[in-house]
This record gives C-alpha cells, structure tokens and sequence, in this order.
C-alpha cells in the first residue's frame, strides 16, 4: 500500500458520498434551497424580513447540529434535530431567530427532545443494535450516556444557542444581522476559530462542544455548504483539521494508516492505544489522544514543503514552517498536492466506517472500497480483531 493511493481512495470515496446534514427536511429552510436541494447562494444575505440573514440562520443550526452530532447514530442524532426544530417552528418557538425563547419554552422543548427519541429509538433501535452488536434498549442519544433529559437539553442545545444571543446582547444598540457569523469570521483562520469556538474566555462553549465537533463545524461552514463570507487560504478547504473520532481512528488503524507514521508502542506511550481497555478486553483505539503528537518517520522532501504551507497559510497555527509534523495533519500536504479536499477526506472516513467497517470483529471487509489497501484486510487481521474503539 502506498500511502498517497490510501488518501487518495478516502477522500475519492468521500466525494461520492458526501456526509451533511439534510437541510431540505427542516421546513424553515425549504425556501433557501432550489429543486435540486441546493442552497440559493445568491439569496444567502438576505433576511426575509427577520431579524438576521439566511447565512446566519444556517449556521446556527449548523453549529448545534455539530455541538449534539457526537451521538452513536448519527442518523438518528440528525433526525431528532430536524423534528425537534420542525415542532417548535410550528409551535412559533422560534428557536434559532431568537435563541431566548427556547429558554422561555423550555418546557415545550423538552417535552419535543423527549417524545421525539422516543419516536426515533422505537424506529432506529433494531437495526443500530444489529450494526454495533449491542442491545436496542441501550439505544440513546443523549450523549455521554445521560438519561436526563433537562442536562441535555440545556447543556447540548442550550448552550450553542446562548453563544448568538450572548453575542446579540454585547452589540447592545448596534445590532448586527449576522452575529454569530461576524464573530466566527474575526478569526484569522477557520482553525484558529475552531480553537475558541472551544476555548474562549467569554464566547468558548467548553466542555459543550468536543474537538470534533469543533472541526466537523468548520467542515459543514466552508466546504459542504460554503457559509463563510471570507476568502482567502485560511478560511478555504485546508483551513481546518480532519474531525477525528471513533470511526476515523478505526478505519485509521486497521487500514495500516497510523502505523505509518509512528510504532504501537508510541502509540500506547500517548495513550493513543490502551491495553485491555476497550470492549471485552481487547484494546481500546482512543484517537483523540493523536492531538499533537508528531510522526517519527521521514518525510518526503515535496510533503514536508506542502505541510510548512498548510500550517502557515492554511491553518496559520504557525508563523515559520514547523519543525514537527504532527500526524493528525499528515493527510493535509497529501490531499493538497492531489488537489483533493479535506472535508471529502473526513465524508470518506465516516462512509467506509459507518457502512463497512464495523467496530466489532466481522466488519464488512469483501465490500469495502478500501480491501484492496488495507493493511487489516490483505496482511494483518490482528488490526482488526484485536482492537475497538
Ligand atoms: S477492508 Fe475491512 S478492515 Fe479495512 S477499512 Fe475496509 S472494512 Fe475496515
């Protein structure tokens, strides 16, 4: 396997079968799409008349779509968005236009979140249970694997709609038609928003929002759905980290991927790999653990020039070309020099691990796209039977 044909194959598979929300089932938004479901770009900017833009008002639910979208089932995860808004909407709980009133109703929005899963489980459960080799009553969305509904609905939805309406409240008489929009693009770089959408003293969501959803967000505002206004590199299709999770570590490991850039045993020394701590025993992949931890192998003289150009003008995290290459960007030079974008990287990830590569040790190996690269499959089955994530 050639690592190049490996990226390549991902985000060729990604490109086929894109990944984002489905904005045409949300009733408020059927307007802003023309036939063939496409946002009207052109009309992006306008304000139908409330109090701020199409831009604006996608981007809100984008970015609690992201904030909620760390679920088991992300179809499921979706669904319960989509009907959830399209009940208060019904009800003139106007939600995100004016972010208070899901405050003010909080009622009603529970009552929605709650008879909505239930709805959702009652159709999904089976087959989820099928897929995951778990039970349908351990069916739940709510994240973190919390039963209450009024945590969820105040930390998960509340608090990505508290940032809009903080924002609106410190504009005081100088309101803004796009605010939350103008706060994210005052960033120099979409990574560098990703980082405070997190971090921020005041505006940060914090332990609301992961590190994935973080760049999942960023993903859906400047590649799957083009909302950002800016321009230049740092705000393009580079300009933000691939949203690693469970499904990416995955298809990561058994394909052979990480193991090209560094050892197992570096990996277990970041924790990356933890012995005998996943299901059954067996070892547990936590990739997030990846976060800045460089490769020890050589790199190609024309990947290491592209890597400097991407964390300088693209991310912008650095100002010179960095002495270290951290793993959890190498695809970045590789997809840039094929001319192929991160965001078809990440949909091709999540394709191949939410329909072929199960987390168990029967994933569906003779049909995926990948069989033919992948290091699990040709030459060593241990990655995938000794290890879930
Ligand atoms: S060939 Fe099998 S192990 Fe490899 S990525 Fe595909 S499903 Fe996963």
């Amino acid at each position: 396997m050639t690592i190049s044909a490996l990226i390549s194959r991902i985000a060729e598979q990604g490109q086929s079968h894109p990944s984002a929300p489905q904005l045409s089932s949300v009733a408020i938004f059927k307007n802003m799409l023309d036939e063939e479901k496409r946002i009207k770009v052109d009309e992006l900017d306008d304000t139908d008349g409330s109090n701020i833009t199409r831009r604006e008002l996608l981007t809100r639910f984008l970015l609690l779509n992201a904030v909620i979208d760390q679920g088991p089932d992300i179809v499921g995860v979706r669904n319960l968005l989509v009907n959830v808004t399209n009940d208060l909407y019904s009800r003139e709980i106007r939600f995100l236009h004016r972010p208070l009133s899901f405050f003010q109703e909080l009622g009603i929005a529970i009552n929605q979140i709650l008879s909505q899963h239930q709805s959702i489980k009652a159709i999904r459960a089976q087959e989820w249970a099928q897929e995951n080799r778990s039970r349908a009553s351990r069916y739940n969305l709510f994240m973190d694997n919390s039963r209450q509904v009024l945590n969820y609905a105040v930390f998960r939805w509340g608090v990505p709609l508290a940032l809009p309406l903080l924002l609106e409240k410190d504009l005081g008489d100088k309101p803004s038609f796009s605010p939350l929009l103008d706060y994210l693009e005052s960033y120099p770089s979409a990574e560098r928003m990703t980082n405070n959408l997190k971090d921020h003293e005041r505006y940060g969501l914090g332990k609301a929002i992961g590190d994935k959803a973080c760049h999942l967000f960023a993903k859906w505002l400047i590649s799957s759905y083009a909302l950002t206004r800016r321009r230049e590199p740092s705000w393009g299709p580079y300009s933000f980290e691939v949203p690693y999770d469970s499904n990416a570590g995955r298809v990561l490991w058994r394909t052979g991927y990480l193991l090209h850039w560094a050892s197992e045993e570096e990996y277990i020394k970041r924790q990356v790999i933890q012995k005998g701590q996943g299901k059954g025993g067996l070892d547990y992949i936590r990739v997030t653990n990846i976060r800045g931890m460089p490769t020890s192998r050589p790199l190609p003289k024309e990947i290491q020039e592209a890597y400097g150009e991407i964390a300088v003008q693209h991310l912008v995290t650095h100002k010179k070309k960095p002495a270290k290459f951290e793993i959890q960007r190498l695809q970045h030079p590789f997809l840039l020099l094929a001319k192929q974008t991160i965001a078809a990287f990440d949909d091709g990830l999540i394709y191949i691990g939410t329909n072929y590569c199960f987390n168990h040790d029967q994933p569906r190996c003779e049909e995926c796209p990948l069989n033919d690269l992948c290091a699990g499959h040709i030459s060593s089955p241990h990655l995938i039977q000794n290890y879930r994530t």
